[in-house]
């Protein structure tokens, strides 16, 4: 029944049906190749369903030219944790194989899913579930391109949306239950009168949908109407028979009784609500928690037999070994120079991943909490902050394997100026590791200097008073060095100031 039409002839029909799409999900999957094989017999695929299969994603975090704009940290790992959730019942687990940054404005939001292709052609990584988290995947919360990857809407991934698991679906083999009403009644957009008997078959555009992209055509099939006496659920819609009739291909509240508030007909005119809890259908976030049987079947299949590379490598995750409940610094109460802040927490083994937030109020509203993601240890340079102020943070620890853990303790500390510097012309630039330090132990200096000098050094007490002066020669770049004497200064807050001709710093010391 396919026909591929040329597409000049069509392209005005096209971009009807195209700008009619405000859709939860972007995706037009039609039932793909493999699919009609393996719904011809089914059975011939099963395997064992106790097995756990583990599959990778190479995670693409866009951001915009400049590099803002990332997803949140906690969306992200709260729309992983639900994706495992969503998939716990199908025996299938997804782990990060590797987490790129990109910036780059034009996949940031892209228009059409053509040019979400060709992001996805530029970036892709071989043998792994390719998902791109943008700020508009072209107007959709999320699509699946089967030759390509996944775009999400960095506002649709999160604990409360199943659209993640929804795209997925997708790219494991999966149709909409209500396959063919997309984009409305057939691919001239004429639109639905739910009273009256639906047509045996509707016609839908899959351009961008099939196995592999054909850029220069327009692609049109014709599905059949599911019945719901069930009697051809093997052929029609999305070919799987527990998913029963459902005709609508729009976002719908599926209120309390997890059925749709609009009464559908079948062709012979039987009444009919549609199934919320679909994952598949376009049902709300609301109740849309499952896919069914026959479903999660043909996913296992497809992996098993379409897509044995994804499944190839079993990857064991290393167990994350709790909640990082210890600031390291600012230690709690701590005041800290407000413009030089490092956050530096109890390292957690096996932690791949930290997401630290950042508020002045204790109960991190969104808007006013900063977040940061971290992929290189247990510290993080959050540079300048507001002076006088106390600041809230907590710190939650995550790996390749593990998305759902819990969140830090709250620390708390306060920010001043304590500190008066200058700038100077050419001025020296420095930091003090670690800070506090332990006595007994070298503390060390990492300075910059844009050329090779000679920098006097004095330590004063916390009173003012003058401990020792010596110098030391920079050389141009950055360097580090010990601090003399540093082993043998006693416990407390010192002021380190470095000179060289009119450029100074003072820094604070603390030795505990
Ligand atoms: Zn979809």
């Amino acid at each position: 029944m396919k026909r591929i039409l040329p597409l000049i002839v069509l392209s005005l029909l096209m971009i009807d049906v195209l700008a009619q799409q405000p859709n939860p999900c972007g995706t037009t999957s039609g039932r793909s190749e493999w699919l009609k094989r393996y719904q011809l017999n089914p059975e011939l695929y099963q395997r064992d369903s106790d097995t756990l299969l583990m599959v990778p994603i190479t995670l693409h975090i866009v951001g915009d030219d400049e590099g803002d704009g990332y997803i949140r940290g906690t969306d992200l790992f709260d729309g992983l944790c639900r994706l495992n959730e969503d998939f716990e019942p199908a025996n299938i687990q997804f782990y990060l194989s590797d987490v790129r940054f990109i910036n780059n404005s034009a996949y940031y939001t892209h228009e059409t899913v053509l040019e979400g292709a060709y992001m996805m052609f530029a970036e892709n990584v071989e043998n792994t579930i390719n998902c791109y988290v943008v700020a508009d995947p072209a107007g959709n919360a999320g699509y699946n391109l089967p030759y390509a990857g996944i775009a999400m809407g960095k506002s649709s991934v999160s604990s409360f949306s199943s659209t993640w698991a929804h795209e997925v679906g997708h790219n494991l083999s999966l149709p909409h239950p209500f396959l063919g009403w997309e984009g409305g009644y057939g691919i001239d957009g004429s639109t639905v009168n739910y009273n009256d008997p639906a047509p045996e078959t509707v016609t839908y555009d899959y351009t961008f949908f099939q196995d592999q992209l054909y850029e220069d055509t327009l692609i049109v099939d014709t599905a059949i109407v599911e019945l719901v006496d069930g009697s051809n659920c093997q052929v029609a819609a999305d070919g799987f028979c527990d998913t029963h009739p459902d005709y609508l291909a729009t976002r719908w509240n599926c209120g309390a009784t997890d059925s749709s508030q609009v009464i559908q007909k079948d062709p012979m005119g039987v009444s009919f609500r549609s199934d919320g809890t679909l994952i598949m259908s376009y049902s709300d976030d609301a109740c849309a928690n499952r896919f069914t049987e026959e479903q999660i079947a043909a996913m296992r299949a497809n992996l098993y037999d379409e897509k044995p590379e994804l499944i190839e490598n079993q990857i064991e995750g290393l167990p994350l070994a709790g909640t990082p409940n210890e600031a390291i610094s600012p230690q709690i109460g701590e005041t800290v120079q407000f413009d030089d802040v490092l956050l530096e927490w109890e390292e957690v083994e096996n932690a791949d991943y930290y997401v630290v937030q950042i508020s002045f109020l204790p109960n991190f509203p969104g808007p006013l909490t900063d977040e940061f993601l971290t992929v290189d240890g247990n510290n993080i340079a959050i540079g300048s902050l507001f002076n006088d102020r106390t600041y809230y943070w907590k710190v939650q620890a995550y790996n390749s394997h593990t998305f759902c853990t819990e969140v830090s303790d709250v620390f708390e500390f306060e920010t001043a100026d304590l500190v008066a510097t200058t700038e100077f012309e050419n001025a020296l630039e420095a930091r003090i590791l670690p800070n506090p330090a332990q006595q007994g132990n070298e503390i060390l200096i990492v300075s910059k200097s844009s050329q090779n000098k000679v920098v006097d050094l004095q330590l004063f007490d916390i009173s003012g008073s003058l401990l020792f002066e010596t110098n030391t020669q920079l050389v141009a770049g950055t360097s580090t060095w010990a601090l003399p004497g540093s082993a043998a200064l006693p416990a407390g807050t010192y002021i380190l100031r470095m000179q060289s001709g009119d450029a100074f710093l003072s820094k604070r010391l603390v030795v505990q």
